[in-house]
């Protein structure tokens, strides 16, 4: 078998990390090869960290500082990433990006994506990469996407995590949780990378522990940490998945 592929797309720089490291490092260490986009670095809506301590900062330091805080906290987890520079706060997706975003879908052939959910209304750079996201996996499975490049197979696309801790604003209610106990604390030391918010060790923590605590309660086990996925591609399959106890 050959090494199998998950494409990440994170609206910002740390939005990968926060919302799926965990299960990202344990796929890291199932042999899954882990590839991240980071659309934009938050430079604008972001970085309060670095707005404060560099009252007179420009946005290229900024994101000069985001883009090393995030690529630190890939390497923590295993994952490779690279960043497309957009703006953010608005983070717009023209067609022009959204080709790209196309392309890269073709270049890399995931098996696996994760990506933001589709209503956010507390943060819409992220539900305008959730949405970009199902447009470049759609158009990426037709026949003539890139007129030179074969056509990819529909991936298993799963939401992580809304914006924490809105979760119940934005609608999103996971189907899958992810045991990510044994990675938690790895998680913890790529989140540490990003100096330029301080606050989510403490949001992604509690998150962290609250759906490992709905995660034990439906499988009677018991499980310290998690992470919350909705699945958009139906399973098929010739049996019913079975919960993992
Ligand atoms: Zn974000």
């Amino acid at each position: 078998m050959g090494v199998k592929d998950i494409l990440v797309f994170s609206a910002h720089g740390a939005d990968y990390c926060t919302r799926s490291g965990g299960t990202i490092a344990s796929y890291v260490k199932e042999g899954y090869k882990v590839h991240v986009i980071a659309l934009s670095y938050g430079a604008h809506g972001e970085s309060a960290g670095y707005w404060k301590q560099n009252p007179q900062g420009t946005l290229e330091h900024c994101c000069a500082i985001r883009k090393k805080e995030s690529m630190n906290a890939a390497a923590t987890l295993g994952a490779s990433i690279e960043f497309l520079g957009w703006d953010d706060y608005p983070l717009t997706i023209d067609e022009t990006r959204q080709r790209l975003l196309t392309k890269r879908v073709l270049d890399i052939r995931p098996e696996i994506v994760f990506t933001h959910w589709l209503e956010d209304p507390t943060n819409p750079d992220h539900s305008n990469t959730g949405k970009a996201v199902v447009m470049a996996l759609n158009s990426s499975s037709q026949l003539g996407a890139l007129p030179d490049t074969p056509s990819h197979y529909y991936p298993n696309l799963y939401f992580f995590e809304s914006t924490v801790p809105m979760s119940e604003f934005n609608q999103f209610s996971p189907d899958f949780y992810i045991d990510i106990t044994d990675t938690h604390a790895q998680k913890l030391d790529a989140i540490a990378k990003f100096e330029c918010q301080p606050h989510l060790s403490k949001y992604y923590i509690h998150f962290a522990s609250h759906r490992g605590l709905q995660a034990s309660v439906w499988s009677k086990s018991d499980i310290q940490y998690a992470e919350g996925f909705k699945r958009f591609v139906p399973y098929i399959g010739k049996t019913l998945p079975l919960t993992q106890r």
